[in-house]
């Protein structure tokens, strides 16, 4: 019997893993559509998983980054990487609002919709964008690291690899030890994916099971347009940055990122899937340890093409359906302020509803009806989410690809594999 068992487990461990969350999700959706308010019931099984992989995050973003800069051996390289990575995520984040733009603009996801019926939703202050430049300091690294900041968090990581390779010979067992803690949390990692398709099903069940997936129908315009958007911005922008500018197979990339697409679009947290993104970085696509440990996790803080993507059509929809005529001025004013405030959006499930009021004031509409319209989005938005969250982290992979190429940091023959 036992053995019948063991070689039962291992069966299932010789499944890719990729295979055995998309049965999950496949399994989950079916669960959830036939049990439907029932499925809450094991929601906690996806809660247990997500807890466990952002258990993760912190220390892997620290000790990783503060061993990616001691092997880099040269900070003045830090500078270059810094400003190539943030120019190419604000480039890339253009590109996506302005796809979702032209999208909603010709679509009109929200003509004729009559959303004045909607319960108001809470429409939460954005921290203003001084104030979070000013957080990226931390008062006290510790509570940073405690709190799991990830900006300060990053900022006193940065400051502490240089720190150690200043000193050469005597941070000799510090680097050791932050080489050994990299290992390690990548170790536990792997452990935690095991979990994954345990924890897909639970999450995909409740979702299909409980959220407003029937309520999808009303906004059919609105979803098809986020849907052809996030596409868009995969295949062309993506695809096109692969091909085109870094010569490499943009099926290959897909191949690569899979479980990290997959984890996303189940967690709708780029956080959460922050340690499999680096996992798959690493190992799949053949990035160094330098530019996967500083990419990433700042990419999972401030790009967000996805999102940005989302409130700017969310946004035009909500001047359509409250008869709003939006100017050139109105597109570039959305454009703006939607980049500042994807960078401002917590890399958590439905953050960015709450971050929409920014740029919904700037075309106008009352606080009033920007609740209104968060009341409206709100039963809906959590398949949206998964959508967006999945195009995040994906472009975090893909500027974090463009870097390494740029950077001489990208092992192109463990690229190829894939
Ligand atoms: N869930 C998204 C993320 O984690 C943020 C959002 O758009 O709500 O990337």
């Amino acid at each position: 019997m036992s053995q019948t068992i063991k070689r039962a487990f291992r069966a299932w461990l010789d499944i890719a893993l990729w295979k055995r969350v998309i049965l999950a999700l496949m399994l989950g959706l079916v669960v959830g559509f036939i049990w439907g308010e029932g499925a809450q019931s094991i929601r906690w099984i996806g809660d247990l998983f997500i807890r466990l992989i952002q258990m993760v995050v912190v220390p892997l973003v620290f000790v990783t980054i503060v061993s990616g800069i001691i092997r880099m051996g040269d900070p003045s390289k830090l500078g270059t990487l810094g400003v190539k990575t943030i120019g190419i995520y604000m480039g890339t984040t253009a590109v996506a609002i302005t796809i979702g733009l032209l999208l909603a603009a010709l679509f009109q996801p929200g003509a004729g919709v009559d959303i004045t019926a909607a319960t108001p939703g809470e429409v939460q202050e954005a921290v203003p964008l001084g104030e979070r430049l000013m957080g990226i300091v931390p008062s006290n690294p510790i509570a940073a690291l405690a709190e799991g900041n990830i900006l300060a968090v990053i900022f006193f990581a940065v400051l502490f690899g240089i720190a150690v390779l200043t000193i050469r010979e005597d941070g000799k067992p510090i680097a050791g030890f932050m080489h050994a803690g990299a290992s390690v949390m990548l170790r536990i990692t792997h452990w935690v994916m095991e979990m994954a398709p345990f924890g897909v099903f639970a999450l995909i069940a409740w979702v299909a099971g409980t959220q407003g997936l029937v309520t999808l129908v009303q906004v059919v315009t609105l979803v098809l347009t986020v849907t052809l958007a996030c596409i868009l911005q995969l295949v062309v922008t993506h695809g096109t940055l692969m091909r085109f500018i870094l010569k490499l197979s943009p099926l290959r990339f897909f191949r690569g990122v899979k479980d990290a697409m997959l984890l996303a679009f189940s967690t709708s947290s780029s956080s959460a899937t922050l340690p499999v993104s680096m996992s798959v970085a690493e190992t799949r696509l053949g990035i160094r340890p330098v530019v996967v440990s500083t990419v990433l996790p700042l990419g999972a803080t401030i790009n967000m093409d996805g999102t940005a993507m989302y409130v700017g059509i969310v946004s035009v929809f909500a001047a359509q359906a409250f008869g709003i005529d939006l100017t050139l001025i109105d597109y570039l004013m959305i454009a703006g302020t939607t980049t500042l405030v994807s960078i401002g959006t917590a890399a958590v499930p439905g953050a960015s509803i709450f971050l929409m009021a920014a740029v919904m004031d700037t075309i106008g509409l009352t606080p009033g009806q920007i609740a209104v319209v968060i009341g409206f989005i709100l039963p809906f938005d959590r398949p949206l989410d998964m959508m967006r969250t999945a195009v995040n982290v994906t472009g975090d992979l893909s500027v974090a690809t463009a870097v390494a190429k740029w950077e001489d940091e990208l092992d192109e023959e463990q690229f190829n594999r894939n």
